[in-house]
């Protein structure tokens, strides 16, 4: 593992809430955030064992974490989690929306529960997360909300129509609210990563690896630590003048 840039406060005084953070891309976020100054909220499924890396992360870099345990696809669970980060820290800064999952099915053979699972997890937590944090954003002028999203979602992939549906969703939901806010201070960005090495790409058949490895330009899959910097970026005040963008860390696999 190539080891992070070393931190320079990029995020001092800052309150972030990451959700998907015990595992994966959101872990590398939440421990670079911390490690860039800022107060860090852990939302994940997982209890606080298995969020222990994350956890153990964030104190190492000097802050002492919440933890939330929550389903983001769940509405009274998401307020919750709001409720619960706010009356620790007073304010979010900076929400990510980092939690989803990823199941290959063909549309011909996909249930209608595995659609409405990948569609609330990726798609509804976004829209959830967003509405309970976004008013004390607004009332203050100042926040940041960053979503991952996937090139998927920009060119579809086979055997992932409703996980490239959910991230094209979420990509029209950060351009929509990027021109409902921008202005009034708070600016929303997406990422859409390539294919990362994290436990969600381990569940990928050996057939959708390795037609994938050959479509990417790189020739080989990417690194959490090579997504987390556009998130530091969108999260500080270099990321300024980035309203309503899909930034790509994507190996090549799309050009826009
Ligand atoms: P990951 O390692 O599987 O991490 C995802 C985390 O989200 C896990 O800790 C998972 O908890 C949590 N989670 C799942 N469902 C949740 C729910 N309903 N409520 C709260 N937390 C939930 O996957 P990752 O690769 O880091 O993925 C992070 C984000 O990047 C996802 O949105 C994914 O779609 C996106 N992305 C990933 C890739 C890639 O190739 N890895 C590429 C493009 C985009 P459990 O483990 O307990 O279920």
């Amino acid at each position: 593992m190539t080891p992070p840039a070393p931190a320079s406060g990029l995020l001092d005084g800052r309150v972030a809430l990451v959700t998907g953070a015990a595992s994966g891309i959101g872990q590398g976020i939440a421990v670079a955030y911390a490690r860039e100054g800022a107060d860090v909220v852990v939302v994940d499924l997982a209890g606080e064992r298995d969020a222990a890396a994350t956890l153990d992360g964030i104190r190492a870099a000097g802050h002492e974490p919440l933890h939330v345990q929550a389903d983001v696809s769940d509405a009274a669970a998401v307020q919750a989690m709001a409720a619960a980060a706010l009356e620790r820290f007073g304010r979010v800064d900076v929400l990510v929306n980092n939690a989803g999952i990823f199941r290959e099915a063909l549309v011909e053979s996909m249930t209608v529960e595995d659609w409405d699972r990948v569609i609330a997890v990726n798609l509804r937590s976004v829209f959830l997360c967003t509405r309970a944090l976004l008013p004390q954003m607004l009332e203050r002028s100042d926040g940041r909300i960053i979503t991952i999203a996937s090139q998927l979602g920009q060119i579809g992939g086979a055997g992932a129509a409703h996980y490239a549906a959910s991230k094209a969703g979420v990509i029209g939901l950060t351009k929509s609210l990027a021109r409902e806010v921008s202005a009034r201070g708070v600016l929303v960005n997406a990422i859409a990563p390539g294919p990362i090495e994290t436990p969600l790409l381990a569940g990928e058949t050996e057939a959708w690896r390795s037609t994938k490895l050959a479509e990417l330009p790189i020739g080989r899959f990417g690194r959490v630590e090579e997504v987390v910097p556009t998130a530091v970026l969108l999260a500080s005040a270099g990321g300024s003048y980035y309203v309503g963008q899909t930034l790509g860390p994507n190996g090549g696999d799309v050009m826009l």
